[in-house]
């Protein structure tokens, strides 16, 4: 049985990084991997152009969000890790390998825009470090043993038992599990009398309540809008789909939408005209013209007025809505134009359950932090034991947030183990 230096449990974004800072530093590391391929999830990010972190790290507590504890603690738990390794600690990191990056809007890509080149170098690196990578090989079971005179970990797979002097738990959360995260993390953290968050799923779509023909007809629409929950607000591009909504905006919204985890139901509405600076007046006002404009208005279909501004399915679904499906712009009177106009700026929403982890992009809950030391993510429970990634209990939006947070919380430890 070989002994190593540091066992790094998880391949992905802050197992690469932690194990290289720990290789650069002279440990001996193994990288257990159940996955055929490191990096998995990597490739999958910012729709396969990898969003590595943001140029906006003003108001972390719209940037972060953690589930349980002091909040006020919590926000300086996420501000003392990124001011050890920020953002721009992130960007200097990768230009060390050779990714030189752009940033638009303050996302920042690598220039290549392929994920897969940050994969590339992240395990070039790993590979001149003589870092010891192991692919398809589940852990199943973590525990501390006494060996000779010392504690070490002794970490099992189907097959092997491995033993190190210490480890680090980078195995993400249970968000899109096709990618190798299945939740194996919060096992290991219990078994080691870790404390938990609730998790449920972030970053996802939402289902709504709403009639089956209606999510029939729109799905696979897209707009350009946004949606209203609670005087929170978020624009972007949409999807409409058979089970509800999805899309960027949707996925940030989502983080608002805890109270689903205890059945509750959460109102909302969309606004089909978001990128069009219009009001419902004016639509009004135009609608009521067109149809003293329309010179057949017998022969004429409603949805005519509508489908130069509006999508036609997304018409359809209103007209549904409304039960006027099928009429001629001479139904169209005053109050009934109001109706449809209200619809199109304020669509109403009843939010019934997240998408799930399957279509979520990161877990929310996680490792509580008051449990860990924040200058090198070691456990406060456990000697050498280090937590990083997305199994803390922390959280960001859409916008490079999220491996920005794996890339510092495995920068720091993977320097300090
Ligand atoms: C589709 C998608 C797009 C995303 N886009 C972005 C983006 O553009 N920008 C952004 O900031 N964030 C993005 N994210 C979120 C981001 O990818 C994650 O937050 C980040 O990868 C978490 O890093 P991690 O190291 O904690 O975990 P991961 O990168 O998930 O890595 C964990 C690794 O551990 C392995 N593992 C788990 N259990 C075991 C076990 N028992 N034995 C051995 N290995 C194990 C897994 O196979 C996996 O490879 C996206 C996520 C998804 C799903």
């Amino acid at each position: 049985m070989r002994s190593y230096g540091v066992i790094i449990i998880g391949a992905g974004a802050s197992g690469l990084v932690a194990g290289i800072c720990a290789a650069r530093r002279g440990k001996s590391v193994l990288i257990l991997e159940k996955q055929e391929k490191s990096g998995h999830k990597i490739y999958a990010t910012g729709n396969g152009k990898c969003n590595l972190t943001n140029m906006d790290m003003d108001n972390l507590d719209e940037k972060y969000k953690v589930v349980l504890g002091d909040k006020d603690e919590n926000l300086e738990f996420v501000s003392n890790v990124l001011n050890r390794f920020s953002n721009s600690d992130t960007i200097e990191f990768f230009k060390d390998l050779g990714i030189l990056t752009y940033s638009r809007n303050g996302y920042v890509y690598p220039n290549s825009n392929q994920a897969s080149s940050v994969v590339k170098l992240l395990l070039e690196e790993a590979r001149s470090l003589k870092i010891n990578i192991i692919n398809s090989v589940r852990v199943s079971r973590v525990s501390i043993e006494v060996v000779g005179k010392r504690e070490v970990f002794k970490v099992y797979s189907d097959s092997e038992t491995y033993l190190s002097e210490k480890l680090c738990l980078a195995c993400g959360g249970k968000a899109s599990p096709v990618y190798g995260t299945e939740g194996d993390g919060y096992d290991f953290l219990k078994s080691f009398n870790h404390k938990l968050s609730q998790i449920y799923p972030g970053l996802c779509p939402l289902k709504i309540k709403e009639e089956k023909n209606i999510l029939k007809g729109w799905s696979g629409t897209r707009f350009y809008g946004s949606i209203c929950i609670d005087g929170k607000s978020e624009v972007g591009e949409f999807v409409l789909t058979d089970y509800g909504i999805s899309g960027i905006p949707v996925f940030q919204m989502s983080l608002q939408c805890k109270e689903l985890l205890s059945n509750k139901r959460i109102m909302g509405s969309l606004n089909f005209l978001g990128d069009l600076s219009v009001t419902e007046r004016e639509i009004c006002d135009f609608l009521l013209d067109e149809v003293k404009n329309c010179k057949e208005p017998l022969l004429c279909d409603a949805s005519v007025l509508l489908c130069g501004f509006l999508n036609e399915k997304i018409i359809d679904a209103i007209f549904k809505k409304l039960g006027i499906r099928g009429i001629k712009v001479d139904m169209l009177n005053p109050d009934l134009i109001k109706q449809i106009v209200s619809l199109i700026f304020n669509y109403p929403l009843e939010i019934i359950d997240f998408h799930g982890f399957e279509r979520a992009q990161v877990t929310c809950g996680g490792a509580v932090l008051s449990e860990i030391n924040c200058e090198n993510m070691s456990s406060k429970i456990v000697d050498n034991l280090y937590v990083i990634g997305e199994l803390l209990d922390v959280t960001g939006i859409c916008g490079g947030y999220n491996l920005q947070w794996a890339f510092s919380t495995g920068y720091l430890a993977g320097c300090n183990m």
